[in-house]
């Protein structure tokens, strides 16, 4: 297995995934709920551009797929039977015909119903809070949703870790001032759309994943300044330090402790410990050939990859 030449078989399951029906059609001809609350310009730029995703990128929406999975599994599968639909098209309408939302999951009791979102998420979230974006999105689901049926709508955010197993829920209350935030979001986008003018952009935590960070003019200018979620988690990472210490010291005296038991296994009230030995890497002594084989250590000899390193200060 080479790493650094792509296995043939990536470049197929990519054009595969390039042409997946997200079943949201031309979203470039009206504002989806979604596009609302991310930075405006990579909306605009996604809507007037379009938007090729490598494959990296494309593994990472999967994971939403895979939470939006979890949660239909536990929803369609539960020994109560529920009315449930899925992807759930609710429209605007009089101004607002542009703005379109597709619901996750609907489900439908005999006195209201119930909207769950499903978020994939790869880190805690900070202040185990709900993202704002999340909230202008739901917000508009409920409205449009409730305007459709005219019954009593309620939503949940379900966050889902789909590597670490952990979630969180929210429950979201009715908020008309999140949802004139919303409304006017989709308002400003939808004109920047229509008269190409293409708008400022919204330096966040999620610049890292946009495929318009290498061009985007206010990142370069304005990356300094960390946007909120990045600030928190760099105060995240400094808190976490003594823990990662404490951790390795903790490792060490229970190795020690175990090879002077002389035991590969100990047992305690909640949590047993194993301890296996794993050979060691070959290695090559830089000096020793660069001393006694010049001739091959030019040939063999490469300068490392250079990597980032950081540091909290
Ligand atoms: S890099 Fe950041 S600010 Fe620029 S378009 Fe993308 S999300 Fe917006």
């Amino acid at each position: 297995m080479s790493r650094t030449n792509r296995h043939p078989i990536f470049d197929f399951l990519e054009k595969g995934l390039q042409n997946t029906d997200s079943g949201l059609g031309d979203r470039s001809t009206y504002i989806g709920s979604s596009d609302i609350g991310q930075c405006m310009k990579k909306s605009y730029l996604s809507k007037t551009l379009g938007e090729e995703h490598n494959l990296k990128q494309l593994l990472i929406f999967q994971r939403g797929h895979v939470a939006e999975g979890i949660v239909k599994a536990g929803l369609a599968n539960h020994p109560k039977k529920i009315g449930l639909q899925e992807q759930v098209e609710v429209k605007g309408y009089g101004q607002w015909t542009y703005v379109q939302s597709h619901i996750d999951f609907l489900v439908s009791f005999p006195k209201e119903d119930v909207i769950l979102e499903c978020k994939s998420i790869s880190s805690p979230l900070p202040d185990d809070k709900p993202r704002l974006s999340w909230l202008y999105q739901v917000q508009l689901q409920l409205k449009l949703a409730k305007l459709q049926s005219g019954r009593d709508t309620r939503a949940i955010i379900v966050a889902v870790n789909v590597n670490t197993g952990e979630y969180s829920a929210f429950d979201i209350e009715f908020s008309e001032v999140l949802l004139n935030t919303a409304l006017s979001r989709a308002s400003q986008l939808w004109e920047a759309v229509q008269s190409k003018t293409e708008p400022e952009g919204e330096v966040s935590d999620l610049c890292a994943y946009c495929s318009f960070k290498t061009q985007c003019s206010t990142l370069l200018k304005n990356g300094e300044k960390l946007p909120d979620e990045v600030d928190a988690m760099v105060t995240r990472l400094k808190e976490l330090s003594p823990l990662e210490n404490e951790a390795a010291n903790l490792k060490e005296n229970i190795k020690a402790f175990m090879e002077a038991a002389k035991i590969k296994k100990g047992i305690g009230v909640k949590y047993s410990v194993m301890m296996s030995e794993i050979k060691g890497r070959e290695t090559v002594s830089v000096q020793f050939l660069k001393a006694n084989y010049p001739e091959v250590a030019n040939k063999v000899i490469e300068a490392g990859k250079p990597y980032k390193k950081l540091k909290v200060v």
